[in-house]
């Protein structure tokens, strides 16, 4: 072993001593895939590389955000310029007006927006804001859709806690979930259910447009419209869960590409570059039911903060430039095209699957049979096949998402190259996987 194997090992022995599992986000500890997680030290472009020197090409994008790939010199600019600044000044800033501006100008239904330092912040402020502006306390939301880690939304999430296992969390109170109704995806007949028996006393409807917390759930269209046609008509709110599909696939989200207008948005992860921004947004009466203007608390030392302000401006005046999201398109093809010539079996060898795919978001599904579209369609058995393809990629410099249940990003750094070479890996990998990798327990994702 070399002198920086030793070093890369001592420092997960360290990280596991001082911090539970080794991580601050519990997917990163590899649970889902076994194996050893490595410690990153710098990414630059498409590429990340770990503490023993060894680079992987990358399709995480730190979850999301990434769509400029890492280090983008005209993101790292703008910050260093902030930064020399003031790091935080605890009152609004000029880069902060300006992306207020620039936000807005992507989703035209909405005129205010209140920035937050992450995703789960925001969707926790919707909530609030809607439970307030309505008087109801009820909450709806879709098995497998992710809305972060506060206590009502919790509840059957995807992400990290579909990893786990754990459809919900200790430490949230009976009552605080008994708040939250949770249906299935794509099942219009469970939602006019739901509205017929207590349409009344549901303040919000949270949803992921494009679902990808759990997979990537593609939904049909007429189900998203019924959704927001049963809760207008029973005055309950609908929000759209943009923070990983904002930005990503349209400029202005699904909101754009559905062309259904919800109540509240909520954005996240490219909206601030790589640094921590959430945001919620929506029209003017709504919005200025938060304090100060209403009587909805909500706030934040760090929110609006200079320096991610500045990341996130400089990150979608580059989205802006004309091309940015066909090239995204024509890559994010490219490698589905590879992926999926590996999942049809070409040379009878692997296990069999497909790809599911919106843009630069894609999902390998090691599964047979049409694309699902809500979790429970979903075969536990991808995640043993998914954790032998994870390791025998990461071993040949691949770097997947470790869970079966996350989806890869690509990003405008990943050039034709780094596609290939991530399409040849996982094909690779692919074929030392066996067809009939162990079915699991009854441990269903759900
Ligand atoms: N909503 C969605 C759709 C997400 O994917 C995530 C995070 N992956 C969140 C909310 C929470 O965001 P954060 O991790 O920034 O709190």
């Amino acid at each position: 072993m070399s002198e920086e194997l030793r070093a890369g090992d001592g420092l997960l022995r360290r990280a596991r001593r001082a911090m539970p599992g080794g991580v601050s986000s519990p997917v990163r500890a590899f649970g889902a895939v076994g194996g050893e997680p490595p410690i990153l030290m710098r990414g630059h472009g498409a590429t990340v590389t770990d503490v023993d020197g060894r680079s992987y090409v990358d399709l995480v994008g730190s979850w999301g955000p990434l769509i400029l790939g890492h280090a983008h010199p005209a993101v790292l600019e703008a910050v260093e310029r902030a930064a020399r600044d003031g790091l935080t000044f605890g009152a609004t800033c000029a880069a902060e007006v300006e992306l207020a501006e620039r936000v807005l100008a992507r989703f035209p239904f909405a005129q205010r927006v209140r920035f937050t330092s992450s995703g789960t912040e925001a969707c926790m402020t919707a909530v609030r804001l809607a439970r307030g502006a309505t008087g109801r306390r009820r909450i709806v939301k879709f098995e497998g859709c992710y809305h972060g880690h506060s206590d009502a939304l919790l509840v059957k999430a995807g992400s990290g806690a579909l990893t786990l296992g754990r459809p919900s969390s200790a430490g949230v109170p009976d009552e605080l979930a008994a708040l939250t109704d949770v249906l299935p995806l794509d099942d219009e007949a469970a939602l006019e259910r739901l509205f017929e028996q207590r349409g009344r006393e549901i303040a919000l409807v949270l949803i992921e447009p494009l679902p990808a917390n759990a997979g990537l759930l593609v939904q049909r269209p007429e189900f998203l419209r019924r959704l927001r046609a049963l809760t207008a008509q029973h005055g309950a709110l609908l929000l759209f869960d943009e923070v990983i599909s904002g930005f990503r696939v349209a400029p202005g989200g699904m909101t754009q590409l559905t062309g259904i207008t919800p109540d509240l948005v909520t954005v996240g992860k490219i909206v601030g570059g790589g640094m921590p921004v959430g945001a919620v947004l929506g029209p003017a009466d709504l919005m200025d039911r938060l304090a100060p203007l209403g009587p909805v608390y909500q706030a934040g030392t760090l929110s609006g903060n200079p320096v991610a302000m500045a990341a996130g401006l400089a990150t979608l005046e580059q989205l802006a430039r004309p091309g940015v999201y066909e090239r995204l398109e024509q890559l994010g093809a490219r490698l589905a095209a590879g992926w999926e010539r590996a999942l049809s079996g070409g040379g009878g060898k692997g296990a069999a699957g497909a790809v599911a795919r919106v843009g630069s978001v894609l999902w390998p599904l090691l599964q047979r049979g049409p694309l699902p579209r809500a979790l429970h369609a979903i075969d536990a058995g991808v995640a043993p096949r998914y954790a032998a393809l994870h390791r025998r990629a990461l071993q040949r410099g691949l770097w997947l998402a470790p869970s079966a249940y996350e989806v890869a990003f690509v990003s405008t750094a990943h050039d034709e190259a780094a596609i290939d070479r991530a399409a040849d890996v996982f094909a690779e990998a692919l074929a030392a996987v066996p067809a009939d990798a162990p079915e699991p327990r009854a441990e269903a994702p759900a």
